[in-house]
């Protein structure tokens, strides 16, 4: 008798566990894309950085998305930020650390890559964003493209600093005109 209600105690602490970590999961995720959410992101982001390990950070933000709202509507600006998240997931892969930390703003932490295999896949997800063709319920194609600002970690700095430059490239990216991707100016020789 005891040996059976030890298993079925098992059992349901194995239940238990399974629930809280599902639970877990989910408190991690964008409901929208299913991509980690902001705090998700974070959470990994500074496991990894600062730390040895060298990457590159970008982030992607949705052009004039404002206005793709105003014009098509709430719902069409939904379904244009999960396709947007399909393109980063499908071009940096299932394991790759991605998730939506602001409305229309995606950060993806490419551990590992170097610069120029970043900058690929950066430009990827600009031109497959560009490509999407998107079409409103009133059969309008939605105008759609993404600016990426890119930064390296080699390893020295922090994620905070990471992330500013990041931004800091962002912000190029959007002043020189948008659907760009812009990463450090090249140190002045
Ligand atoms: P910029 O090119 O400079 O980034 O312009 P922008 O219009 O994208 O930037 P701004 O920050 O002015 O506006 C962001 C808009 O994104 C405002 C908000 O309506 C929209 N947005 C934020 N979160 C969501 C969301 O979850 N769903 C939808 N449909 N829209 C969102
Ligand atoms: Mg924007
Ligand atoms: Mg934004």
């Amino acid at each position: 008798v005891i040996a059976s209600l030890h298993a079925e105690l098992a059992a349901s602490h194995d239940a238990l566990q399974a629930a809280h970590d599902d639970l877990a999961e989910r408190a991690r995720r964008d409901g929208l894309t299913g991509l980690l959410n902001r705090d998700g992101f974070f959470a990994a982001f500074t496991k990894l950085v600062p730390g040895k390990g060298a990457g590159v950070l970008l982030i992607v933000d949705a052009d004039h998305f404002k206005a793709i709202n105003d014009r098509f509507g709430h719902p069409a600006g939904d379904a244009a930020l999960r396709a947007i998240a399909e393109v980063i997931r499908e071009v940096t892969g299932d394991t790759a650390l991605a998730g939506r930390i602001g409305g229309e703003e995606f950060a993806i932490f490419l551990e590992g890559l170097d610069l120029a295999r970043a900058a690929s896949l950066a430009e990827a997800i600009r031109l497959r964003v560009a490509k999407l063709d998107l079409i409103s319920e009133q059969g309008d194609p939605l105008p759609l493209s993404v600016s990426v600002g890119g930064a390296c970690h080699d390893g020295t700095g922090t994620a905070a600093s990471l992330m500013s430059e990041a931004d800091r490239q962002l912000y190029r990216a959007k002043h020189q005109g948008r659907d760009r991707v812009a990463f450090g100016e090249p140190a002045a020789a």
